[in-house]
């Protein structure tokens, strides 16, 4: 049976019955084809297409496989005519190629014959093929490199002692093997051991290339894990020469990307959040100066909440060298905020995150200051989804908070300086509806701030007062001229207190009102003291009016009467009519007393209790009246010293004292006649 197939194989190989299959290598991060990997295949006239782990052993076992490199290696380099010239082309190696010395010269001579440059050539060889006999492999692999070619290392992870492969080969690339790739949707391990053996490759500076990629989800994972190249179904599947062309139209539109713009636009299209430059170490090296440059402390913490990594801010806010991180519990590192920080730190290893922890401390170099940071936690998860740690963010906001408290405390200021002055401040809106009112109106009125609002404080006004405060409201916004009225509210205290009501409005830059501020204040004492003042005016004219004695009331310091009580008239016999001098009254004593050497000061009393501010008399006086009678009259005069101590008037009381001196003068006379008589008897 063996020997059948050999010879099977060998007519086969003599007819070109196997020949290349061209399946597409694409690069990720673009969708852009990168070369194709050449797959053999055995189109047997009556078996159909047989697959090449069928007879690739076979060739192996029996002596074929140079004969059946050959053959493809010619087929290749002749399909490469209608590839691209930037485009790769890859050939599998087997195990006993590998021990092969002329193999490198083989390839070389049908590179040259084909006119295809070895640049452009990728050599896979699998992990198994390097298990023998390493010694030659090596050699092997050397000259091929040598040559101009690249070498892969195929089927990853599937062999054993693979890294120690990868240390004694010169490779290039690392091929992923399909298996894990493929179950990176299913099991957690596969997508575990896919981002290692890609972390690997990106740490070897090797290109690495997944095999097996059969949907878009597994090419997203990949690229976010920062794999390089993907080849699978998703790209499509391996085609005969003659549908390269084919193939090519459909992937190969675009150009290959040459220009950063293109590169751009064809990153820019993809779904994922960040994108980095396609070398691992120019990726790293970004992704660390982001890690770094951002001015948020950053770090992350494994599931024993010890620091994986942490950047440069956030060591400077913890003010230790990052290197004193790493590895530690965090409770070691922020010991007194520990406390507050780890029920978030417990969530969020329980799957939640939590955003925004406010915390505030003294500032380490400035005691006084306190400072405050926000911070994040979100749990950190693997591919499966499960929680492997914590992300921490830490943003300080103290000078925002500063700035906060600043505002707050001015605010404070203002509301205890408004609360403290009797005035109540409110705010409307331009239809006259109440947006705001103050504390004191509600301990004022007893009314909540929501009862208030809008038009509800009318409820507090006295109902007399309402239509008229009411109508000049409306008409102060009708007007857009300030307010300045007065009205009675009822208090906490069921009394009424009267307030003066002063509002303005607030324009926009167009005019326009968008806002009234007024304020109330409470007159009630005032109004009270005006009530007991007028009350008071009210008895002093009741006892003016009423008096015995006559009492008129000057100016100063012309001394023109102001007023005059019916007493002072009837005393005078005269009419004292306002604004007539006080003192002509007073002269027509004189006038008629001729002979009586009074100076001028006391001829004018009010004029001299003005001018000395002090009171003159009291003065008695024989006045003779126009209708020829004569009055005893006694004048006090007194200036009306105002409380700046200035004399604003003067007062004159006049009595009648005529029937005193009428009866004294009598009774005078009669002690005269009886001291005569008793002189007479003696
Ligand atoms: P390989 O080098 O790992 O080739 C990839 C294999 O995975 C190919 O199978 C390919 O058809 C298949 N494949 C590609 N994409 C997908 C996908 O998305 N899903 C699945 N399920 N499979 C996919 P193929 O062509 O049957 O090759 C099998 C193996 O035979 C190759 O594995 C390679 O080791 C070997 N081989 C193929 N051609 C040659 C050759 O010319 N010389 C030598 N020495 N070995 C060859
Ligand atoms: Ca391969
Ligand atoms: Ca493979």
């Amino acid at each position: 049976m063996a020997a059948d197939d050999a010879n099977d194989l060998r007519r086969a190989l003599e007819s070109n019955e196997i020949i290349p299959y061209f399946q597409p290598l694409v690069e990720l991060r673009t969708g852009l084809l990168r070369g194709f990997e050449a797959l053999a295949r055995w189109q047997h006239p009556q078996r159909g297409v047989i697959p090449p782990n069928e007879f690739i052993p076979l060739a192996e076992s029996s002596g074929l496989h140079g004969l059946l490199t050959g053959k493809l290696l010619t087929a290749v380099f002749a399909a490469a005519k209608d590839i691209p010239a930037h485009l790769t082309l890859s050939v599998n190696i087997s195990l006993t190629q590998l021990t092969d010395l002329t193999l490198p010269r083989h390839i070389r001579s049908a590179a040259e014959h084909a006119k295809f440059p070895l640049q452009r050539l990728i050599l896979e060889i699998t992990e198994s093929a390097l298990v023998g006999n390493t010694e030659h492999a090596a050699r092997i692999a050397t000259e091929l490199k040598e040559q101009g070619s690249r070498l892969a290392l195929d089927d990853f992870g599937t062999g054993y002692s693979s890294l120690r492969h990868l240390q004694l080969l010169p490779f290039d690339e690392l091929k992923i093997d399909a298996s894990f790739v493929r179950a990176m949707t299913h099991t957690r391990e596969s997508r575990k051991i896919a981002a290692a053996i890609v972390g690997l490759g990106n740490s070897l500076m090797l290109t690495t290339v997944a095999e097996g990629v059969e949907d878009q989800t597994i090419a997203d994972m990949l690229l976010w894990l920062g794999c390089d190249i993907g080849q699978g179904w998703l790209y499509g599947r391996p085609v005969p020469p003659e549908q390269l062309p084919e193939t090519l139209a459909e992937r190969l539109i675009p150009a290959p990307p040459s220009t950063p713009a293109e590169l751009h636009s064809a990153a820019a299209n993809s779904t994922l959040p960040l994108r980095l430059e396609a070398l691992p170490t120019q990726r790293l090296a970004q992704l660390n100066a982001i890690y770094d440059g951002v001015p948020v402390g950053l770090c992350y913490l494994d599931r024993n909440l010890r620091y994986v990594s942490v950047n440069k801010r956030l060591a400077e806010m913890h003010n230790l060298p990052v290197a004193s991180h790493l590895g530690r519990h965090i409770s070691e590192v922020i010991p007194q905020k520990y406390a507050q920080c780890e029920p978030y730190l417990l969530r969020a290893l329980d799957g939640i995150p939590h955003m925004g922890l406010e915390i505030s401390y003294p500032d380490p170099h400035r005691p006084a200051v306190t400072r405050t940071i926000l911070v994040s936690y979100q749990p950190a998860r693997d591919e499966v989804d499960e929680v492997v740690g914590v992300s921490i963010s830490v943003v300080d906001i103290t000078r925002r908070k500063q700035a906060e408290q600043a505002l707050v405390e001015s605010e404070d200021h203002y509301r205890n300086a408004v609360e403290l002055s009797p005035q109540v401040p409110w705010t409307a809106d331009p239809n006259g509806m109440i947006l705001d009112t103050s504390k004191r109106w509600e301990t004022l009125t007893g009314l909540t701030k929501e009862e208030s609002l809008g038009t509800g404080w009318v409820r507090a006004l006295h109902p007399d007062d309402r239509q008229a405060t009411l109508r000049a409201w409306e008409k102060a916004l009708r007007t857009g001229e300030s307010l300045d009225i007065q009205y009675r509210i009822r208090c906490r205290d069921c009394e009424w207190r009267w307030m003066r009501v002063r509002a303005a409005p607030r324009r926009d830059e167009n005019g326009k009102i968008i806002r009234w501020y007024g304020a109330l204040e409470d007159i009630g004492d005032h109004k009270k003291a005006e009530e007991a003042l007028r009350r008071s005016e009210a008895r002093l004219q009741a006892i003016f009016e009423a008096a015995p004695i006559g009492i008129v009331i000057a100016d100063a310091p012309d001394c023109r009467v102001v007023m005059s009580n019916p007493r002072a008239e009837e005393i005078l016999h005269s009419v004292v009519a306002p604004l007539t001098l006080i003192d002509d009254y007073c002269q027509e004593s004189r006038a008629s007393a001729p002979g009586d050497l009074r100076d001028e000061a006391q001829v004018k009393p009010l004029a001299n209790a003005i001018m000395s501010g002090k009171s003159i008399g009291p003065r008695e006086e024989l006045r003779y009246n126009d209708d020829g009678t004569s009055t005893w009259i006694s004048l006090t005069a007194a200036p009306v010293i105002d409380i700046n101590g200035k004399v604003s008037g003067g007062v004159i009381a006049i009595q009648d004292i005529d029937q005193d001196k009428r009866e004294m003068h009598r009774l005078e006379e009669l002690a005269d006649a009886l001291k005569n008589k008793l002189a007479t008897h003696r």
